[in-house]
């Protein structure tokens, strides 16, 4: 349990500054940073004890960290979860979030729509160990219940997804894959811990990569995984994290605390201009179709405003004429936004997931992705929107 009986009556502004702080007899205002991969003890004795639990005591960083505790305890707080785990990088989390819990024989049920890395865990990884996995249609309700009426032991989906940002009803997803006895996954590293809280709405785990909006400047990997099911993350991911060692670097876990800071002010701010980039967009002659959850022309707008706390999200998707030779076209081009596949960064940062990050999919699994050549994905930074839409006014035109 990491939430204290104060950090609760706390409103989600103020945990982000200052749940989980927990500061040494120095008294300093930063959480400070225990750069240290052991632990001493007063004597052998205290070791022994340390070991079997007798006794609360830092013994190893792979298994904990005073600073790693900080981030693990402010995540949890600000997600409204019991109980946080840190990893090295998001996909870190999403593995042993899956990999934990699933056995040979068990079935996974996935959307299509997944960031290139979960579609190959699930897709090429999980099926090595003899773990089934089927994928759906996410926006399909009819075709979540059709697979979930074989039971399942894990659901995993993405809302938004990574790029094309269709919106999954987290709600309705979760009460069929309960009735199918499956843990619901969900990775929220595009909503973030400010628009979106799926364990409110009934999933089970949530995983962030704490690269994206945690963090927000590009500086640092790292992941997370939440849950109120103690069986699960305390007595089933934790001793699969200690064994295994994804474990997060307390300097990372310093960097990501001080990024969860400031949180709420860059996602409002990159949401507030990300939809007035995707209004700009679709009045351009250059771009066929933007897909951004906060336009009405969204197909599950309706639903992404319900469930996103109003908000569109930080990342706008658009296909532009031309394929392929359009879409570089208009990346080459741009002089403020930067060509890069992150994205939740302060900067803005233009990718083409086809030949990058959703490279190793096939043409068939990009468009279930829903990714065509001429597919372009857009993170938008906190700089002045009206400095980012003469930028892609100049390169689209
Ligand atoms: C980036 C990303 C990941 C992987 O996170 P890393 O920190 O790069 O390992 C997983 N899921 C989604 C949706 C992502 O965007």
């Amino acid at each position: 349990m990491t939430d204290t009986d104060q950090t609760k009556s706390w409103r989600s502004a103020t945990r982000q500054v200052r749940a989980g702080l927990e500061r040494t007899a120095f008294g300093e205002t930063s959480e400070a940073l225990f750069m240290t991969s052991g632990f001493v003890y007063d004597s052998a004795e205290q070791a022994e004890r340390a070991f079997t639990g007798e006794e609360d005591h830092y013994v190893y960083s792979r298994y904990a960290n005073p600073t790693l505790s900080i981030f693990e305890n402010r995540l949890a707080a600000v997600e409204g979860a019991k109980y946080c785990k840190g990893t090295a990088s998001g996909m870190a989390a999403v593995f042993a979030a899956l990999a934990a819990h699933l056995k040979t024989g068990d079935r996974v049920v996935a959307a299509k729509a997944l960031f290139g890395a979960c579609y190959h865990v699930i897709h090429a990884i999980l099926p090595r160990w003899g773990i089934q996995a089927e994928f759906v249609d996410g926006t399909d309700l009819d075709a979540w219940a059709k697979a979930l009426s074989t039971p399942a032991q894990a659901v995993f989906l993405e809302t938004p997804s990574n790029p094309a940002l269709s919106i999954i009803d987290l709600a309705a997803v979760s009460a069929l894959a309960h009735k199918a006895g499956a843990l619901v996954i969900v990775d929220n590293a595009f909503a973030s811990t400010v628009l979106q809280h799926p364990l409110e709405l009934g999933a089970d785990v949530v995983t962030y990569s704490a690269t994206k909006h945690i963090d927000g400047q590009g500086r640092s990997l790292g992941g997370a995984i939440l849950s109120n099911n103690e069986e699960y993350l305390e007595n089933t991911v934790a001793p699969f994290l200690r064994q295994t060692g994804p474990a997060l670097s307390p300097y990372n876990a310093w960097i990501l605390l001080k990024g969860l800071e400031t949180i709420e002010l860059r996602v409002q701010r990159q949401c507030d201009n990300a939809l007035q980039i995707a209004q700009f967009l679709s009045t351009q002659d250059a771009i066929e179709e933007v897909i951004y959850p906060g336009l009405e022309s969204h197909p599950q707008h309706h639903l992404a405003m319900k469930q996103m706390s109003g908000k569109g999200g930080t990342i706008i998707a658009f296909n532009v004429k031309g394929g392929k030779e359009g879409a570089f076209k208009i990346m080459n081009g741009l002089q403020i936004i930067d060509i890069s596949n992150n994205l939740g960064d302060v900067k803005s940062l233009i990718t083409h997931p086809a030949t990058t990050t959703h490279q190793k999919m096939t043409p068939a699994e990009q468009l279930d992705a829903g990714i065509r050549s001429g597919t372009i994905r857009l993170s938008v930074g906190i700089e002045d929107v009206r400095d980012l839409i003469d930028d892609l006014s100049q390169a689209s035109t």
